[in-house]
């Protein structure tokens, strides 16, 4: 949608500039084109004028009669007819001009024949007039023309009284756009409208630098998008840093509690095999093989209670961390969480559904509540690789129940057998393997922290459900 909306905005501007562009140009030409017709038939006027003042000083002399010459001196000038006193003119428009350039007192049209491209002009003088036969084609100072008469685009004709003499044909083609200009020469005798146009084809407009801004647009959009996911991944991998620290501080205490259980069994052994070696060391004679025996069983005691140290050594690392409860919605918990195992699902071909048809804001602590969400759905995700890859689903719904918010999250996992069910949420317990078993027993804990409980159940036909509930925020 943002390529469209960039590469139809970028195309519209250039579209609209090389308008703009395209228009100045032919109208600067177009005005050209009115100026150099312009001062032609303003030379006209002048020929005409000063044909009638030279008149009285001529004599009669026919050889230096001036009008003779004007035909090689201006190509567009066919003819000059003058009338002597006396005399009329050869054809009824000539007369009729005569007598309306007499009123007008300045030259008149004659016969004017736009078809063929000739028209007359005549002024009326005293004693003799004057009527000139000009070539409108011959008229265009072709030299100094804007346009190159055969190829340009651009039609330009000189229109009057609905008849027009076509002076280039430009290249017209049905189009709705089109460029136009029209105005009337500067002559009062010789009124012909000047009439440029230009009709614009698809050719017309500047595809080239369109298509070049459009492969633009679509270039920086691929990139930022890739930007975009590079700095998503990087955000998604500190989350889950955090997150991982977080749970390794939390476990702290799970794991203290469940050292304590796990270190008295081997510490308790330990003593009754050395003070049972120390025993036989002290019969006379000792009873060295079995005081032996009792070491050795001491030694592998004292190994067993090592590794649960290394354990615990393993998962920590700062000593730092305070939960404050506040006012938190449940939907965002979620889809925090959902948003970080995004790759985790992705990988596993699961895809979860988050429902959440109304707000629910619970009071707890927002760190201690991710860690939970994390948890289990961490833990539906590593159950539905037991399940077929066509049949793993994964929801979570948002929800107030009873005056407290509740969080469900199910899988269409194996489901939790009978034996397992009551152990779950016992420190170290797991059926995993390589997995540490405090996960659950963790959340149940902050989740009681929180005045909340964490329950858990089997689904039908398959899965299992975990269900996170804490107090909403209205409860005192
Ligand atoms: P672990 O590190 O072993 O996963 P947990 O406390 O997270 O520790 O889970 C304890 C045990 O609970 C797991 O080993 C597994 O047997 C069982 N369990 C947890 N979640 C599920 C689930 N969604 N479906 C089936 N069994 C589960």
């Amino acid at each position: 949608m943002a390529w469209v909306l960039a590469t139809l905005a970028g195309a519209a501007m250039l579209a609209s500039s090389e308008w703009v562009r395209q228009r100045e140009l032919f109208e600067t030409d177009a005005r050209i084109v009115h100026r150099l017709l312009s001062q032609r038939v303003v030379q006209h006027d002048a020929i005409l004028a000063t044909l009638s003042l030279l008149q009285p000083g001529r004599d009669g002399a026919d050889a230096d009669a001036p009008e003779r010459r004007l035909p090689a001196l201006y190509p567009q000038i066919l003819s000059v007819q003058s009338l002597q006193p006396g005399a009329t003119w050869p054809t009824v428009a000539l007369q009729t001009a005569e007598i309306r350039s007499r009123t007008l007192q300045r030259a008149a049209l004659g016969a004017t024949d736009l078809a063929a491209g000739r028209y007359q002009l005549v002024l009326a003088a005293q004693p003799e007039s004057y009527a000139l036969d000009i070539d409108m084609r011959a008229m265009v100072p072709w030299s100094d023309w804007p346009h190159a008469p055969e190829s340009s685009p651009v039609r330009v004709a000189l229109e009057l009284n609905g008849h027009s003499f076509v002076l280039q044909p430009g290249r017209e083609a049905a189009s709705l756009w089109r460029f136009d200009f029209h105005k009337h020469l500067a002559a009062e005798s010789q009124p012909f409208n000047v009439q440029a146009s230009r009709t614009l084809d698809w050719a017309f407009w500047p595809w080239g630098w369109m298509t070049a801004w459009a492969l633009a647009c679509a270039a920086a959009l691929v990139a930022l998008r890739h930007l975009q996911g590079q700095r998503a991944q990087r955000q998604r991998a500190e989350e889950l840093l955090r997150l991982g620290q977080v749970t390794r501080l939390n476990t702290l205490g799970e794991l203290a509690a469940g050292m304590a259980h796990e270190l008295n069994q081997p510490l308790t052994a330990i003593l009754a095999s050395t003070q049972a070696a120390s025993r036989l060391l002290d019969e006379d004679p000792p009873e060295l093989t079995t005081a032996r025996g009792a070491m050795t069983q001491a030694a592998a005691q004292a190994r067993r209670a090592s590794d649960v140290i290394q354990r615990m050594r393993r998962l920590v690392e700062r000593p730092d961390l305070a939960g404050q409860t506040q006012a938190v919605n449940l939907a965002d918990a979620a889809s925090r969480a959902l948003y970080l195992l995004q790759p985790e699902c992705e990988r596993r071909g699961v895809k979860p559904n988050l429902q959440a048809s109304q707000p629910v804001t619970v009071l707890a602590d927002a760190i201690a509540l991710d860690q939970i969400v994390h948890n289990l759905l961490m833990n539906a995700l590593q159950a539905l690789e037991q399940s077929p890859a066509d049949n793993r689903t994964l929801s979570v719904t948002v929800k107030s129940e009873d005056g407290k918010g509740e969080l469900l999250v199910a899988d269409s996992g194996p489901g939790i057998t009978d034996d397992v069910l009551p152990r779950l949420f016992e420190p170290f317990f797991s059926t995993r393997d390589g997995g540490l078993g405090l996960g659950l027993s963790l959340s149940e804990t902050l989740a009681t922290q929180m005045g909340g409980a964490l329950s858990a159940f089997n689904r039908k036909p398959q899965g299992a459900a975990f269900c996170l509930k804490l107090p909403l925020t209205t409860q005192p």
